[in-house]
């Protein structure tokens, strides 16, 4: 059977921040989480993505966290994949497009993120796999 993004993606608590929640909170959640991206949702609705390298290009350009809202920082309708796509195509779009995360969306609902750190394990399990079938081991 075909590997896909669902044998890597994050499908446990993803983290999701509303648009008006502050920079401040938003780096409090995702540390407090150890993650580096949460998925903005809205309505129920993915409206954004917000990343540590938004939250650095804010604290860069002098935004106070505690001041700024997620929604004037996120990157809004960002790259989304089914569950049922090819790791290898998600690696690719991200390489392309220079980022780490691809929130994973099944019929309108947020059903993980994958990260480029879960692609690089698809991969190593993919190229194991083929080590193993190529071997001369049963
Ligand atoms: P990252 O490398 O994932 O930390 O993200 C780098 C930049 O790309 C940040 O500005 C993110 O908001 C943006 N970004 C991350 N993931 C996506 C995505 N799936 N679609 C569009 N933009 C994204």
């Amino acid at each position: 059977m075909a590997v896909t993004l669902k044998d890597f993606m994050t499908a446990e608590d993803v983290l999701t921040i509303e648009p008006g929640l502050t920079l401040a909170a938003a780096a409090e959640s995702m540390s407090g989480r150890n993650v580096g991206a949460a998925v903005v949702v809205e309505g129920g609705r993915v409206v954004g993505i917000f990343t540590e390298r938004d939250l650095l290009r804010a604290v860069g350009r002098g935004t106070t966290p505690a001041d700024a809202a997620v929604r004037d920082h996120m990157t809004p309708d960002p790259v989304t994949l089914p569950s049922d796509h090819a790791p290898s195509e998600a690696a690719a779009i991200m390489s392309e497009r220079r980022f780490r995360h691809i929130p994973v969306i099944d019929g309108g609902e947020l059903v993980g993120i994958v990260s480029i750190r879960d692609l690089i394990s698809a991969d190593l399990h993919i190229h194991t796999a083929d080590a193993h079938v190529g071997s001369d081991f049963p």
